[in-house]
C-alpha cells in the first residue's frame, strides 16, 4: 500500500445493544477484493473478541482513522446473507429503532453467531439402507433412530447428534453399508407434485392468476375459514417451485401444528423446512441452512422465520395476517407481516396476505390499491355460513354466565343433533374477583394495579399480569370475616356448571389447561373424533383450527370484548366473532352462532348479524380516520418503566421537551400518560404517544425520540423503549 492510497473501512453490525454500526480495518494480509457484505468477521471489541457481520465496505470511517483497529479474520468464503437480507435487517433496525446487531441475530442461528462454520457433513441412506424393511434394527435403538431420521431425507450430522445419535452409531451403520456421508445437494428442489390439488373454483383461479411473477406485488386474499385460501397458497407455491424458486410461508404461532405442515408436505415432493420457537438449536440450524443453501423448497414458520435467508426467494405467504402473534412484544418489536411486505419488495417477489378478517391496516392498503384485493366469498363444498344471532342479556337469569336460551341451544346441539358446541369466554380461572362480604375488602395484587383472579382448581389467587400467586385465604385479612364472595366469571366456573348439568364431556381450552403440545394434540383428536361434547375456551379457540363437527358457537360475554381500553378493542371483537363463527358447521348445514350481550343494539352487532364484516370495518375505518389513528396516522409509543412513579413521568416529559422543537410538522406528541394499568410487577409505567401523518415523518420522529432518550440523564434503574406500530397500547 502506498501512502496516497487510503485503506478501506469495514462497517460491521456487532451483537451489542448499541444502535450503531462499528468500523474496522481489513484483517492484516487479507485482500480487500475478497471481502463482501454478509460475511462474518472476528473483531476485537473492548477486551473481547466477537463475531460481527460485514455490512459494507466504505472509504471514510465515522471515527478518527487512528482509532480504527483491524478485524482479526474472516470466517466465511461466501457471504451468509445476500444484499436483500442485509438491506432488510438495516431497514428493520432503522424503522423499529432497534440495535442493528440484535436485528442480525434474528437472521443468523446461534451456532453461526458464535463463530462456527456451516455444516459440511450430511448423512444419507445407501441403496441397501433404503431397502431395509420397516422396523429393521429395532433392537439397536439408536441405530433404528438414525435410520428413521434418515428415511426423511439427508440430515446434517449436527442434527443427528442433537437427536442422540452418536458418531459411533453413524460409523457402525456406515460399516454395515446402510448409510453414507454426502455433501448437501446443491440441486434445486423438485417441483414435482406428490398429489394433484383439486381444480380451482372461479374466485380461487382469479386470485392465482392475478399473481405476477416478475417483480414485487402484494395481494390481500380475503375469505372465511374453509373458503379455500390454503388451496390458493398451495397452487401458488407449486408455480413458485416450478420456476425453481423457494416459498416462505408464515403461520401464526398457534396455527403451526403437525397437521398444517403435513398438508403442505403431502402435496409436494420438495422438502419443507419448519422453523418455530420450539426447536433445538441444531434443528433450527439445519432448517436455516436448508433455506439458505436453497435445498428446502418450502420454508414454513412462525414470526421470526421472516428473517430466514433464502437462496432463491420466489414467494412469501402470510396466513392469518391479522393475527397478534406476528408482532413481537419485547426486545426487537417488529411486525412480521409488515417486514414480510418490505422483504418481498427487496427480493422483488410477490407477497400474499390471507385472512377471513384482515386488519384495518391491510384493508386500507387494499383500498388505496397498494395491495390487490381478492375475495373468496363462498365456502368450499357449499357449507353454509352459520347464522349469527345476539342474545339480549338485559334482565335475564344467568347460570355461570349462560342464559337459558343459550343453554337450550347447547342441549339441542348435543342431545338432538349429536354434534359439538364451542363456547368462548375470554377469562381463565374461576372468577376475576374475591371480596369480603363483611367489610368489602377485595383481593388485589401487591405489585400491580390489578385484582387477583380466583383459581379454584389450584386453590390459589393469581395475578394475570405478573407472576404473583398466593393460597386462597379462608378469612378476610382485614376484618377476619369468613364470608368471602367471588364475583364475575371465568372458564373454570362455567366448566363446573356445564359438567353439573350435561351428561356429555366438557373440554376446557385455556392456557392453564393447555400446557404442552400434548394437550393441544388431544384437543384436535376430540375435534376430529366428532363425539358430541362441549369445548369451552379462551382466545386459544379462535385461531387456525378446524372443528368439523361444531354446530353451535356461543360467545358468553361479548361485552367484555367490546369495551376494551385499547383503541383496537372493537376491531379485535369483530375479528374474533367472525373467526369463532368460522369454526361452526363446516360440514353440517344450519350452524348457529349466539352472542350474549347487554348491548344488542350496538351497530357492530347489527353489522355482524347481517354477515357484513365489510360494513363493520368501513365504519371502524371512518372512526380511525377522524381521530388520525392507524392506519391513517402512524403511531409509536415511547414507554418508561421505573420503581418510582414520578421518575418515569419526568423522564418522558424531558424527552418530549427536548424533541418537540425538532419534530416534523405533521407529527404530534401526546402525553406523558400513565399506562392503563399504571403499576405492573412493582414498576410504574408511563407512555409518550407520537402520531405521525406519514411513514417518512414517523421514521424521522422515531429517530429523534430515541436519540433524545439516549442522551438524557436518567435514574439507573429506569428503563425505556420505543414501540413502533404497537399492537397493544395498554
Ligand atoms: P381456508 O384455508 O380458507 O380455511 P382451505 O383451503 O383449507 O380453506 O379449504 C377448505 C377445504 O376445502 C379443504 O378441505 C380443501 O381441501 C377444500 N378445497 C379447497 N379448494 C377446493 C377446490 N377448488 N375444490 C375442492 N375442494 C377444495
Ligand atoms: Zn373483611
Ligand atoms: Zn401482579
Amino acid at each position: 500500500m502506498t501512502h496516497t492510497e487510503k485503506p478501506v473501512v469495514l462497517r460491521v453490525a456487532a451483537p451489542v445493544p448499541l444502535r450503531r454500526p462499528f468500523d474496522y480495518l481489513a484483517p492484516e494480509g487479507q485482500s480487500q477484493g475478497s471481502l463482501r457484505p454478509g460475511m462474518r468477521l472476528r473483531v476485537p471489541f473492548g477486551k473481547r473478541e466477537i463475531t460481527a457481520i460485514l455490512l459494507e465496505v466504505v472509504e471514510e470511517a465515522s471515527v478518527d482513522a487512528e482509532q480504527l483497529r483491524p478485524a482479526l479474520s474472516t470466517l466465511d468464503a461466501e457471504p451468509l446473507l445476500g444484499p436483500s437480507m442485509i438491506a432488510l435487517c438495516s431497514w428493520s433496525s432503522d424503522y423499529y429503532q432497534h440495535p442493528i446487531g440484535e436485528v442480525f441475530s434474528a437472521a443468523i442461528p446461534k451456532a453461526l453467531r458464535e463463530g462456527r462454520g456451516l455444516s459440511e457433513t450430511h448423512w444419507r441412506l445407501t441403496t441397501q439402507g433404503k431397502g431395509l424393511p420397516e422396523g429393521a434394527l429395532s433392537r439397536a435403538r439408536s441405530q433404528a433412530k438414525a435410520l428413521s431420521l434418515l428415511q426423511r431425507g439427508e440430515q446434517m450430522s449436527e442434527l443427528l447428534k442433537d437427536e442422540g445419535v452418536s458418531s459411533a452409531v453413524l460409523r457402525e451403520l456406515a460399516t454395515k453399508g446402510l448409510i453414507e456421508r454426502c455433501r448437501e445437494p446443491a440441486s434445486i428442489p423438485s417441483a414435482a407434485l406428490e398429489q394433484e390439488g383439486p381444480p380451482l373454483g372461479a374466485e380461487q383461479a382469479q386470485a392465482v392468476e392475478a399473481v405476477e411473477w416478475d417483480g414485487f406485488s402484494s395481494h390481500l386474499l380475503q375469505g372465511v375459514t374453509g373458503s379455500g385460501k390454503t388451496e390458493v397458497y398451495l397452487q401458488l407455491i407449486a408455480a413458485c417451485l416450478e420456476r425453481g424458486q423457494q416459498a416462505l410461508v408464515l403461520i401464526p404461532e398457534i396455527g403451526l401444528t403437525p397437521q398444517t405442515v403435513e398438508r403442505f408436505e403431502a402435496r409436494f415432493q420438495a422438502p419443507v423446512a419448519v422453523l418455530h420457537s420450539g426447536l433445538s438449536d441444531a434443528q433450527r440450524f439445519a432448517a436455516w441452512q436448508a433455506a439458505q443453501a436453497g435445498t428446502a423448497g418450502i420454508v414454513m414458520g412462525t414470526r421470526s422465520a421472516i428473517f430466514t435467508p433464502l437462496a432463491r426467494p420466489g414467494l412469501i405467504v402470510v396466513d392469518e395476517e391479522h393475527d397478534g402473534s406476528y408482532k413481537q412484544q419485547d426486545g426487537f418489536r417488529y411486525s412480521a407481516r409488515d417486514v414480510a411486505v418490505k422483504r418481498a419488495q427487496l427480493e422483488s417477489c410477490p407477497v400474499i396476505l390471507g385472512s377471513a378478517t384482515p386488519s384495518l391496516e391491510s384493508l386500507e392498503n387494499a383500498r388505496r390499491e397498494r395491495y390487490a384485493h381478492h375475495f373468496l366469498r363462498g365456502r368450499q363444498g357449499g357449507g353454509e355460513l352459520p347464522m349469527l344471532e345476539t342474545v339480549d342479556l338485559r334482565g335475564l337469569h344467568l347460570n355461570a354466565g349462560i342464559s337459558d336460551y343459550l343453554m337450550a341451544a347447547i342441549r339441542d346441539t348435543i342431545e338432538n343433533q349429536k354434534r359439538q358446541a364451542l363456547l368462548f369466554l375470554n377469562r381463565r380461572g374461576f372468577a376475576p374477583t374475591l371480596q369480603c362480604h363483611s367489610c368489602g375488602w377485595v383481593a388485589g395484587c401487591d405489585h400491580c394495579d390489578a385484582r387477583l383472579t380466583v383459581h379454584l382448581r389450584k386453590r390459589c389467587l393469581r395475578c394475570h399480569h405478573c407472576a404473583a400467586q398466593r393460597a386462597l385465604p379462608a378469612q378476610c385479612p382485614d376484618c377476619g370475616g369468613t364470608s368471602l364472595l367471588t364475583h364475575g366469571l371465568g372458564t373454570e366456573q362455567t366448566e363446573d356448571f356445564l359438567r353439573s348439568v350435561l351428561r356429555c364431556p366438557v373440554h376446557r381450552v385455556d392456557s392453564d389447561a393447555m400446557r404442552g403440545t400434548e394437550a393441544m394434540q388431544s384437543l384436535l383428536e376430540v375435534a376430529h373424533g366428532k363425539e358430541p361434547c362441549v369445548i369451552l375456551g379462551t382466545q386459544m379457540l379462535t385461531k387456525g383450527h378446524h372443528f368439523p363437527a361444531v354446530q353451535l358457537v356461543g360467545v358468553i360475554d361479548a361485552d367484555a370484548l367490546l369495551y376494551s381500553a385499547d383503541f383496537r378493542g372493537e376491531e379485535r371483537m369483530a375479528q374474533l366473532v367472525v373467526q369463532v363463527a368460522g369454526r361452526a358447521g363446516r360440514e353440517s348445514a344450519g350452524g348457529k352462532v349466539l352472542i350474549q350481550t347487554h348491548y344488542p343494539d350496538d351497530p357492530l352487532f347489527g353489522a355482524l348479524r347481517g354477515g357484513h364484516f365489510e360494513s363493520i370495518t368501513s365504519s371502524l375505518l371512518e372512526k380511525r380516520r377522524s381521530s388520525g389513528l392507524p392506519p391513517y396516522g402512524q403511531l409509536m409509543l415511547l414507554r418508561s418503566d421505573a420503581r418510582n412513579e414520578a421518575d418515569g413521568e419526568a423522564f418522558l416529559r424531558a424527552v418530549q421537551k427536548e424533541a418537540k422543537p425538532y419534530l416534523p410538522s405533521d407529527c404530534q406528541l401526546i402525553g406523558p400518560l400513565p399506562s392503563a394499568m399504571p403499576r405492573r410487577a412493582g414498576r410504574f409505567r408511563w407512555q409518550l404517544w407520537c402520531l405521525a401523518a406519514s411513514r417518512r415523518s414517523a421514521i424521522v420522529a422515531a429517530r429523534l425520540l430515541v436519540d433524545r432518550a439516549e442522551t438524557l440523564k436518567k435514574p439507573r434503574e429506569l428503563s425505556w423503549f420505543i414501540d413502533v406500530d404497537p399492537s397493544d397500547v395498554l
